[in-house]
């Protein structure tokens, strides 16, 4: 019994205590290499310390012990997987009943602790969270997301083949390089102006990526008001909405054909919505060596929430389905998260890409 450990050797090296061994075994998980005839004494092998790992771990994940015995015996990460979805899910639903109590009670939404980023010195704190999804249509993702340093940027790429995935990388990535050089509302549009020249300039230089273009929506806490300014950029049908006390106000106008025959009248929002030609932009990044972005500015106050979308959310959910989702009091990892999922549920037909942002 050289490699043997007695139960109280083993419950010491694995952390697992000598009752929940007992217990284990009980279920066939963790049985014992041998058992003294004589005296009953359990004994477990030196190569069980590994399982014994994983028990204790998927323990703490909180995974029944009768789903861990059948794991144990086929493991797969389809199996884990499931069990990560399943957790998102409880958390969503535990989330949402005490937003609820909140609401019913009528206590005003605490602060969420998320992956928040405080800049120091005058800047207002912010808390950010994102989320991006293929669809259930299209088979690759061509929007791009950044949210950081206090520059949030969404971009929906065209050209298929995956050269969209390029256009909106390459815009959100020569934005950002422009931002951090100069942080300030005129920084911002500058910015714009030389993404588009980037994406133009490589679609010129690769004629296999020719014909590609994005849009692009970007809003920055800016320098020129002690950072308490919140700098908007557009070019494209991206958008940028502001939830201000529970009222959703949409901050950027469409570069989109439907979007001006709804501002002369001719067409509803709801129409333009299911429009045939929603598609068809009048302005966007890498089709000409300039394009002029629109350019907006926000004073956001505390409790506002700045969403960023790219079309595949507001195609598939309404406005007001997108107010109902940013008054939800979960944090905007979760938030996001839902818009996300919202629009899938809708079905799905485009990218969906979101930014949300706290001001707290
Ligand atoms: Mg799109």
């Amino acid at each position: 019994m050289d490699d043997m450990l007695s139960i109280g050797e083993f419950s010491a090296q694995s952390g697992l205590s000598a009752k929940m061994l007992r217990s284990y075994a009980g279920s066939g998980l963790l049985v014992p290499a041998a058992v003294d005839p004589s005296s009953g004494y359990r004994y477990y092998s030196t190569a069980q310390l590994r399982e014994a790992r994983l028990v204790a771990l998927l323990r703490q994940a909180r995974v029944p012990v009768a789903e861990i015995a059948s794991f144990l015996r086929d493991p797969k990460p389809e199996t884990v997987d499931l069990w990560e979805r399943s957790i998102d899910l409880e958390l969503r639903s535990r989330r949402q009943a005490l937003a609820d109590v909140r609401e019913r009670l009528g206590f005003a939404r605490m602060p969420v602790a998320a992956p928040a980023r405080d800049g120091g010195g005058h800047m207002p704190h912010v808390v950010w969270g994102s989320a991006t999804g293929v669809g259930r249509v299209r088979t690759s993702n061509e929007d791009a997301v950044r949210a950081a340093n206090h520059l949030f940027a969404v971009a929906d790429g065209m050209g298929g083949g995956g050269r969209g995935e390029v256009a909106s990388a390459v815009a959100l990535e020569t934005l950002n390089a422009g931002f951090v050089h100069e942080p300030t509302h005129d920084g911002l549009i500058e910015g714009a102006r030389e993404a588009n020249r980037a994406v133009w300039r490589r679609a010129e230089d690769d004629a296999a990526l020719a014909g590609m273009g994005t849009t692009l929506t970007a809003a920055a806490l800016v320098s020129d008001d002690d950072w308490r300014t919140l700098a908007v950029v557009n070019i494209g049908d991206s958008r940028a909405y502001i939830l201000e006390e529970g009222q959703l106000r949409r901050v950027t106008r469409d570069h989109s054909v439907v979007e001006e025959l709804v501002l002369a009248g001719a067409l509803t929002e709801d129409k333009a919505r299911t429009h045939p030609q929603r598609s068809i932009l009048t302005r966007a990044l890498g089709v000409g060596p300039e394009v002029e972005p629109d350019s907006y500015r926000v004073t956001p106050t505390e409790g506002d929430r700045l969403l960023l979308c790219t079309d595949g959310l507001f195609n598939e959910i309404d406005e007001e389905a997108i107010a109902d989702a940013l008054r939800w009091g979960a944090g905007p990892p979760e938030v996001a998260e839902d818009l996300v999922r919202r629009a899938n549920e809708a079905g799905g037909r485009d990218n969906v890409t979101v930014v949300v942002v706290d001001f707290v």
